[in-house]
């Protein structure tokens, strides 16, 4: 893998920067656009060297689009596909409703590519395809980026993702569940993409749950998460999952029976650390903002993870501008966030168990609106995105 650099940079990496964010994920990106737009020097260092998938279920929030849209992306000419309606399902049992929104089905693929072109040309310097580790943290802050060179900076965004540097772990209060997750494209017959026009399916199964939806171009995602034990008891691979959910789930059965994969191996992740909000220490570094996953991770049953990157990326960039350090910004994204993640939780937990399982699609059935709620209570306060919106420009 060769590193690669914009066109328009110097041909060497800088040795310093005002700002270096680690990781030009959504959340890595949404800052770097902040903060080059009131014309701050800001670098970018990202592991890629180019568009690549993630492991997510795709479905972008009312507020992950507003976010979007505001720093500046064109989400209609990006192709995304509108959903309007949830449907739930357990075995036999289908409950629908209207969505508290409008939702987007956007490949990461797509969307994170381009936000990262976004943040350059709003004059952010980015640099691509390497690993960036920390060789020295003191009041700076030294970030080797492989064999390309040193930069020393003063700020760092750390927007790792699920990734940890050694020297910054999280470290989350409980173990993570022993989840495995996967993702794959599909190419489904034209019956089943036109059920799947404008809704979100979320399948619940005894050892897990998967959402489908479509994105661009007509794909449909799956992505699932299902426990380590169930899938070692399907013969520990990937096929002989999908078989074994093929079998015991009919709605599954009817959408995939003829579906060609489009991808020549699902995408994969194992422990997320589900329901973890950054908790400072006292002694906690006053430059280094953390933000996305690195800050908070929300059950992806309800789907908001990019509406927190996206949050805390924009509240960090804008704390920073306003001169307020990573103490002060970490204690309001914890505000924000907090008891969002816990909702989501408990209501992830909810879904787990078969005889909760039953209760939830009971519910459900006799209150479909009440679908709505759930949704709406696991979204980021209204009022914290309108007011860290309010300083964007
Ligand atoms: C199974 C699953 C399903 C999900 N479904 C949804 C959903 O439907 N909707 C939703 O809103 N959220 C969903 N999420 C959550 C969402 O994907 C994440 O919350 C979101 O991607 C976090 O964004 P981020 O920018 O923090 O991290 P990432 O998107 O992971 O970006 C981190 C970036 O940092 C780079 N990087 C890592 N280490 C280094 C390094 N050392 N040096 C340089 N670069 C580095 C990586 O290459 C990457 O580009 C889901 C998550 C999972 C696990």
């Amino acid at each position: 893998m060769t590193a690669m650099h914009n066109n328009f940079l110097p041909k060497y990496l800088p040795t310093t920067a005002e700002v270096v964010v680690v990781g030009g994920g959504l959340a890595g990106a949404s800052a770097a656009c902040v903060l080059a737009k009131a014309g701050r020097e800001v670098l970018i260092l990202e592991r890629e060297a180019s568009a690549t998938h993630k492991i997510c279920g795709e479905f972008l929030s009312t507020e992950t689009q507003g976010y979007l849209r505001r720093l500046g992306l064109d989400l209609e000419a990006l192709g995304g596909h509108t959903t309007s309606r949830l449907r739930l399902v357990c075995q036999k049992k289908v409950v629908e409703t209207t969505l508290p929104f409008n939702g987007l089905g956007l490949s990461r693929y797509r969307l994170d590519e381009a936000l990262l072109n976004h943040a350059r040309q709003c004059g952010a310097l980015l640099w691509r395809g390497q690993r960036a580790s920390i060789t020295n943290i003191t009041d700076a802050i030294d970030l080797n980026f492989h064999s390309i060179g040193t930069v020393r900076t003063n700020t760092l965004f750390l927007a790792t993702g699920k990734h940890d540097l050694r020297e910054l772990r999280r470290n989350p209060d409980s173990p993570p569940e022993d989840l495995v997750g996967f993702k794959m494209y599909f190419d489904v017959d034209n019956a089943q993409r036109q059920a799947l026009a404008n809704h979100v399916e979320l399948v619940l199964f005894a050892h897990g749950y998967a959402g489908l939806q479509r994105v661009e171009d007509g794909r449909i995602n799956l992505c699932l998460l299902a426990e380590r034990n169930w899938l070692k008891a399907c013969g520990g691979t990937w096929a002989g999952l999908l078989e074994e959910l093929l079998r015991i789930c009919p709605h599954l059965q009817r959408r995939l029976s003829n579906a060609i994969p489009l991808l020549a191996q699902p995408l994969s992740i194992y422990r997320v650390p589900y329901g973890f909000v950054y908790n400072p220490p006292t002694d906690d570094a006053d430059n280094i903002y953390r933000i996305g996953d690195q800050v908070g991770v929300i059950s992806s049953f309800t789907g908001d993870g990019m509406g927190i990157a996206l949050h805390s990326g924009v509240l960090a960039a804008n704390q920073y501008l306003a001169g307020l350090d990573a103490g002060s910004y970490h204690h309001q994204i914890r505000q924000d966030i907090a008891s969002q993640i816990w909702r989501a939780g408990l209501l992830y937990r909810a879904s787990r168990w078969l005889p909760s399982q039953r209760l939830l699609m009971g519910w459900a059935g006799l209150m479909p609106r009440s679908l709505r709620l759930a949704a709406s209570l696991t979204r980021i306060p209204s009022s914290a995105v309108t007011q860290a919106m309010r300083l964007m420009s």
